[in-house]
């Protein structure tokens, strides 16, 4: 159980837009200030059907995705496009594929206790007009679903960052080759994970 807590593996995407906006190191330094380890990392230009299937790899994703945007507009006091998740859902998808296939995309795999948490703290809520200031999406872009929907497009937000444990397998066999995840050890972890911190002291 412990050991495999501290080996929890998530998977990243720098979208285009974060590409395009100069963010690849300010990105990669949050995450990596952590002491979360990169096991994987690739620049691809993806196929819109790679993209289609990476975001149905979850049979729920339309579901929830869908009543998720619902729930936001709700909150804010305006109507939504639609009252259907899926018919929401449907729309999204077609331009995150736009999106998501538009320039080049970086893929990272890292490892590390709570892993999959602690990405998505680190890189705040879907709506960037609502993620939490101190987040990358929080603090480097200013979307919202309003002006995404309106011009009938993805909300431009950075970064993917896998929801879940089981999202982020399924994602990482997506993208990643066994022998393209490389097992390695940090010298660091030794002060993050180790019991005994005898041999510090000279
Ligand atoms: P997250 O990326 O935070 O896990 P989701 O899985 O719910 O968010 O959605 C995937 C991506 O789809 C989002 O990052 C965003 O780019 C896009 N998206 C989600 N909801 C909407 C929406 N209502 N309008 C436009 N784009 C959306
Ligand atoms: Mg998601």
């Amino acid at each position: 159980m412990e050991t495999h807590l501290k080996k929890e593996r998530t998977l990243i995407i720098i979208k285009p837009d974060g590409i395009q906006r100069t963010l690849i190191g300010e990105i990669i330094k949050r995450y990596e200030r952590t002491g979360l380890k990169l096991v994987a990392v690739k620049t691809v230009v993806s196929s819109e059907d790679h993209i289609e299937k990476h975001y149905t790899l979850d049979p729920n994703w339309r579901r929830v995705t869908g009543e998720k945007t619902i729930a936001s507009y709700e909150k804010k006091g305006l109507k939504p496009p639609s009252e259907d998740p899926l018919e929401i859902t449907a729309v999204i998808l077609e331009n995150l594929k736009k999106y998501m296939t538009s320039g080049p995309i970086i893929v990272m795999i890292w490892e590390g206790a709570h892993a999959v948490k602690i990405v998505r703290k680190i890189t705040g809520g879907t709506e960037p007009l609502t993620s939490d200031v101190g987040t990358i999406r929080g603090d480097f872009v200013l979307d919202s679903y309003q002006i995404s929907d309106n011009d009938k497009r993805a909300v431009r937000n950075l970064i993917h960052a896998s929801g879940s444990v089981e999202e982020a397998e399924m994602e990482i066999n997506h993208w990643f080759k066994k022998d393209e995840i490389i097992d390695y050890r940090l010298v660091q972890e030794q002060i993050i994970y180790d019991v005994n911190l005898d041999g510090i002291l000279e």
